[in-house]
């Protein structure tokens, strides 16, 4: 890649007049060896698997093995449909449809790492809410992908992407992260407003453990990316209106690996600490292990 952090990647947008997802296309298409169109078609594939993740999560028996968790987008999508929930429609249908592909993880269901199994939530919940609420063709979300996945590159290079490596502020937050700074390039913001975008987002989530209950990634991964959904879009708005990330991008994205780095082993996918180790997470883990 021609880009290591979030600055090189703007300074080659600024100085090519191109898009994020335009530079990230052509430099993976260098990087794989494979035309450009190739590695179009293969994203829209993924695109497809998350679109069929988001109906299976929000139609079907999501019903996790462990019997912990299931069917809450379903439970969030009715009150979006039918009641007045108290965060809008179109929030709630993100987080819904961030619940719903999380769910179809759990289950075993077929999902895309986005960057991770524990964080494939938020970038479909985001794309595919906002695909339906603006009419965007699938193609221009196929290119978003491409521009989450250049600022997922970054992270994953000068940070984590993994909870057992800095925690779950590498997995949902670069989800977080990622979706954002897309969202804002599917809208139209300039390279700069997402990439300030990356760092908002990031911001609210570092420090953020993982401390899946049982060891399983169920409690609390299915809600974090409801949450970080929700998140997401508030960052991408943020950065459209001009708000800034004073601390840069990059900076913030030093620090999630400072604090990973310096974070207990027990919060980061070992289940010995955090919400893993209530009484009540004990108590699960007891009864997952005399099954
Ligand atoms: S708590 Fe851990 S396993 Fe769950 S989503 Fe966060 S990083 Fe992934």
């Amino acid at each position: 890649m021609k880009f290591r952090t979030l600055d090189e990647l703007l300074q080659l947008c600024e100085a090519e007049n191109k898009s994020i997802s335009e530079v990230m296309i052509e430099n993976q298409a260098e990087e794989s060896g494979r035309l450009a169109i190739d590695e179009f078609a293969q994203m829209k594939q993924y695109y497809e698997v998350m679109k069929e993740a988001v109906h299976k999560g929000l139609t079907e028996n999501t019903q996790s093995r462990s019997g912990l968790t299931g069917l809450d987008a379903q439970r969030v999508m009715k009150v979006v449909e039918e009641g007045t929930p108290a965060l809008g429609g179109e929030a709630g249908r993100a987080m819904a449809y961030a619940l719903a592909v999380s769910e179809v993880n759990a289950s075993m269901g077929r999902i895309i790492a986005t960057p991770t199994a524990g964080s494939c939530g938020i970038i479909p919940g985001v794309f595919i809410s906002s695909q339906e609420r603006f009419g965007w063709s699938d193609d221009a979300l196929v290119k978003g992908l491409f521009c989450a996945g250049a600022i997922g590159y970054v992270i994953a290079n000068n940070s984590f992407v993994s909870g057992a490596e800095g925690g779950c502020q590498a997995e949902v937050g670069s989800a977080i992260g990622m979706a954002a700074g897309a969202l804002v390039e599917l809208h139209g913001g300039t390279p700069r407003q997402a990439v300030h975008a990356v760092g908002l987002a990031l911001k609210n989530t570092l420090g953020l453990i993982c401390d899946p209950v049982g060891g399983l990634v169920e409690i609390p991964c299915i809600v974090r990316n409801g949450f970080g959904a929700v998140t997401a879009l508030a960052a991408a708005d943020m950065a459209l209106a001009g708000v800034r990330s004073v601390i840069p991008s990059d900076e913030v994205i030093q620090v999630m690996y400072e604090v990973g780095t310096s974070m207990p082993e027990k919060h980061r996918e070992t289940a010995k600490g955090g919400l893993a180790m209530t009484p009540t997470g004990k108590k699960i883990m007891d009864e997952l292990s005399k099954r």
